[in-house]
């Protein structure tokens, strides 16, 4: 198990790390850094009109910070409004070329952007923009005014996308699995029942004809492969 290393996790918006949350808990866990890069405001998480997107971001942004305490992760918001990252698609690079270089991390976990039918374009943008970063962030003529903020190139040795259908890597998170429910229960504006979390999982799993054991793994894949022993 790798310790001692910085991970940087970038989601789209809070709630988007439970499916990881056993893996994030397990990295933190064995004395690594974590930090958990939240790129919007989660304000269009309802489908109640008497909830106003700005009541709505109150909500999500302190049930974000409960599972970031949770996860023992430092938070970083990107201060986008939910919905529109693809309209801020260059200055978000910016802002996470700027974060990589900021953090350095030896890990760096992300959405698969290339995921099949993924209707949300917060996810598929988040995704490629900190992937880009893991591997172009060490070029110095990419937004080589960084330099003057005393933010020098860094090259990310290790990415893992997650929630996408080509994984090569299979993480067992039974000994955080509680953790991931605690994580899930933070959020509970999105959770109706989060008592029933495990249960709706379990149903899940069920329906798409896989086995009950995969409760207590997390999928992702790998762009160099390197054997990280999570
Ligand atoms: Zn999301």
């Amino acid at each position: 198990m790798i310790a001692g290393k910085t991970v940087v996790v970038f989601t789209a918006h809070p709630d988007d790390e439970v499916g990881v949350a056993g893996t994030l808990a397990k990295i933190r866990r064995a004395g690594n850094r974590l930090v958990l890069a939240v790129a919007t405001d989660g304000s269009k998480g309802t489908h109640d009109p008497g909830v106003s997107p700005a009541a709505m971001a109150r909500i999500r942004t302190r049930e974000m910070e409960a599972a970031a305490q949770v996860l023992g992760a430092e938070l970083v918001w990107l201060g986008y409004a939910d919905g529109t990252l693809e309209h801020h698609r260059e200055a978000l690079r910016e802002r996470v070329f700027q974060l990589v270089r900021r953090y350095r991390p030896d890990l760096l976990l992300t959405f698969d952007p290339w995921r099949r039918w993924e209707p949300h374009a917060d996810h598929r943008t988040i995704g490629m923009a900190a992937f880009e970063a893991a591997y172009l962030a060490d070029g110095c003529w990419y937004y080589p005014e960084h330099l003057d903020q005393g933010l020098d190139p860094h090259f990310t040795p290790e990415t893992y996308l997650f929630y996408g259908e080509d994984p090569d890597v299979t993480v067992d998170i039974e000994a955080t699995f509680a953790t991931k429910l605690e994580v899930a229960a933070c959020h509970a504006s999105q959770i109706p029942d989060p008592g029933a979390q495990e249960i709706r999982w379990r149903e899940r799993l069920r329906r798409a004809g896989r086995p009950e054991t995969d409760l207590y793994r997390e999928y992702f894949h790998t762009m160099r492969g390197t054997e990280l022993g999570i």
